[in-house]
């Protein structure tokens, strides 16, 4: 489908960037998918527009299912907010360290039980990895030696996972064990704006979990809250379909987002 230009689909937020936010996914939207996700790095032009956005507009975000410290290691910029673990963390400007989503209560570390009682020897027969995130559980079969068998474990481990009262979340070669499923990168994304200065606010994603953030810019422009609304949709060839679909501007990739961001940071 066609979309507007870039600075046509962003002028709303260039009007007064000082009632604006701008907040934008981590993998696969900002920073590269790579092989081994530990290897993720955000291109120096867009950590250098996302620094000089902070500075001009009322919020600038990274939300992200690692962990917000983790991510805010990847972007490398403290004075951004971090939203960890698909909202169910909050990681303020300059904070030492994040907060927990209260929706969690005391399921705290649900997953991280359940996940002790894998059988490490089945896991490494097909490659699959496991990775604690505290209050989410990620199984990750890319990079695998038998990515097939891989997801299959995966699929395997996630039925099992439901039976003990987890929730299941898919994304990108990578399935995700919750313990609630009241929180996601929609719900926090309006918190955010809710208790922030914004009045108009860009999101910018490639993956499932960002159809939930565009539903929550959605919900604020439905009630009002948000004068205008910006979805950004980063294609990619394993994300969703929806997530071009639903936007207001498609980019190809991290690389065509830099521009965007540039032209947002003025
Ligand atoms: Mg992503």
């Amino acid at each position: 489908m066609s979309t507007p230009g870039p600075i046509a689909a962003i002028e709303p937020l260039l009007a007064e960037p000082a009632s604006a936010a701008v907040l934008c996914d981590l993998d696969g939207t900002l920073a590269p998918i790579v092989e081994r996700p530990e290897l993720a790095r955000v291109p120096d032009a867009a950590r250098v527009a996302l620094a000089r956005i902070a500075d001009r507009y009322a919020l600038t975000a990274v939300v992200s299912g690692r962990r917000a410290t983790v991510a805010r290691e990847i972007v490398g910029l403290e004075k951004l907010t971090y939203i960890g673990n698909h909202g169910f963390e909050l990681l303020l400007p300059n904070a030492p360290e994040a907060r927990s989503a209260p929706e969690l209560g005391s399921r705290g570390r649900v997953a991280e039980e359940f996940a002790a009682g894998l059988d490490p020897a089945e896991l490494d027969a097909v490659g699959l990895r496991v990775e604690d995130k505290g209050p989410i559980v990620a199984l990750h079969w890319r990079g695998a030696a038998d990515p097939a068998g891989a997801q299959e474990l995966a699929v395997r481990i996630g039925a099992a996972a439901v039976e003990q009262g987890l929730f299941l979340h898919h994304g990108r070669m990578v399935l995700e064990l919750r313990p609630g499923n009241e929180v996601n990168k929609g719900t926090a994304v309006e918190s955010l704006l809710l208790g922030s200065e914004a009045a108009v606010a860009l999101y910018a994603g490639d993956d499932t979990t960002d159809l939930d953030a565009f539903a929550g810019l959605d919900r604020l422009e439905t009630s009002g809250r948000l004068a205008a609304a910006v979805r950004v949709g980063v294609a990619s060839a394993e994300g969703p379909t929806e997530i071009t679909a639903l936007a207001d501007l498609t980019v190809e990739g991290p690389g065509e987002l830099i521009p965007v961001l540039a032209a947002l940071a003025g």
